[in-house]
């Protein structure tokens, strides 16, 4: 592919915080941007230069975003394939609709991971596809206790429902309204981690060491992001399985893979279990904006441009913080103003607010990155913002 250089206008599937750092990265490389969201006060919307507020299936704002840009990439995997594929017919779209699809239902995804585990040495959690009331009978007993998972649409733990026994199955699928599920068995989990890859047109591929992630509620709430946050070892086998799948359906952008850390039953070895792919940043890779030479959004912005990919080198350890719309309430449930100068007094803080008028409990209002000369003071500065902002369920989190 001839690279689209700067100058040109980049579009973007879904106008959240993704798609505003993406036009941040982008329009700091000199492109121009077109944001494709109906929702006319969307994070990215607000910053872009064109901003198509239509549904994203609606044909004549597909084809603005066409006649605007030279290429097209999403910041959500939810948007609908077909929307993807009629793109593509005129504009090159990274990743492409066939990877998107995969990712936005389990039951391929897990597909895929099963398919890869010869090259990626990494298996996915012990699980039973559930489409009928036969499917549901055939579970095996071993998967008891576990979560059962939409198939489709779910995201920070939503459409999810832990089960211990089969009535209680039973009820959750009825629950879900007997959509297309998957029962994926109860790991013990020591960690999780993901991998970040991007991978060019040409086949050429970049990864960050794996991160570390804490959530709290089924939300992301802190990564960690340093030398030794993860053993060595396997910190290397998930890099290397993150790479091998994306390589194995030829994906073109930036990914991310998350992975779980489970005990083995010999006690003090850990296997890796991968769990889901996002195709797109993640949130877990937030701290690249502030801690890395290349962001995940330059990637993706090179990625889908056409253009070299630079291996990104971190240049500061980093901790970060998700910033959730509770913070902007008092105990006694009233609204207000997260005391910012504070936090930003501490050394080595950097705030980012997606510019998103109404805080709601659970709601991704932006986060806040660490960073300094050494570990200890990054995670003394974490200590004292999590202790001024008021961050829930904490306690352990922050530890190395
Ligand atoms: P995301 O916001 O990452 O897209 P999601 O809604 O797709 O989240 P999952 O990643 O499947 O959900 O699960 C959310 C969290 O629930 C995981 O990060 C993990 O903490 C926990 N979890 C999920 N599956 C399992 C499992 N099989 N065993 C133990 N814990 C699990
Ligand atoms: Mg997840």
């Amino acid at each position: 592919m001839k690279p689209v250089l700067p100058g040109a206008t980049l579009g973007v599937m879904g106008g959240g915080q993704l798609g505003r750092m993406f036009v941040h990265a982008a329009q700091r490389l000199g492109y121009f941007t077109a944001v494709l969201d109906p929702d006319p006060h969307s994070p990215a919307g607000l910053v872009s230069h064109h901003h198509i507020h239509t549904a994203y299936t609606d044909a004549a704002g597909l084809e603005r975003l066409v006649s605007l840009c030279a290429a097209i990439t999403t910041e959500f995997e939810n948007v609908p394939a077909q929307a993807l594929q009629a793109l593509a017919a005129s504009r090159p779209v990274a990743p492409g609709a066939a990877c998107v699809a995969i990712a936005q239902d389990r039951i391929e995804e897990k597909a895929h991971f099963s398919a890869c585990a010869a090259s990626s040495g990494v298996a996915c959690a012990p699980h039973a596809v559930i489409r009928s009331d036969a499917n549901l009978q055939a579970v095996p007993a071993d998967l008891l206790p576990g979560i059962l998972k939409t198939a489709r649409m779910g995201y920070d733990g939503k459409g999810q429902v832990r089960v211990s026994t089969r009535q209680e199955l039973v009820d959750a699928w009825a629950q879900l309204q007997r959509v297309p599920c998957v029962l994926e068995k109860m790991l013990p989990l020591h960690a999780e981690c993901s991998v970040l890859v991007a991978r060019g047109f040409d086949g050429a591929m970049v990864s960050y060491p794996p991160q570390r992630n804490v959530h709290v509620d089924g939300i992301l709430a802190v990564t960690h992001a340093y030398e030794g946050c993860l053993p060595t070892e396997l910190a290397a086998r998930a890099q290397a399985a993150g790479l091998a799948i994306a390589a194995q359906i030829g994906y073109v952008g930036l990914m991310c893979v998350e992975f779980f850390v489970v005990q083995s039953d010999q006690g003090q070895v850990f296997d890796l279990v991968v769990n889901e792919m996002a195709p797109r940043p993640h949130n877990s890779g937030h701290y690249t904006l502030d801690a890395c030479d290349h962001s995940q959004f330059d990637l993706q912005v090179c990625a889908m441009a056409g253009l070299p990919l630079s291996q990104p080198r971190q240049h500061s350890p980093a901790l970060m913080l998700n910033l959730l719309g509770d913070i902007w309430f008092d105990a006694q449930g009233q609204e207000r103003t997260p005391d910012w100068a504070q936090v930003l007094s501490l050394p080595g803080t950097h705030l980012h607010l997606y510019g998103k008028t109404q805080a709601r409990k659970g709601r991704k209002m932006g986060h806040l990155t660490l960073t300094g000369p050494t570990l200890a003071g990054v995670q003394a500065s974490a200590r004292r913002c999590a202790e001024l902002l008021g961050l829930p369920g904490l306690d352990n989190g922050l530890n190395t």
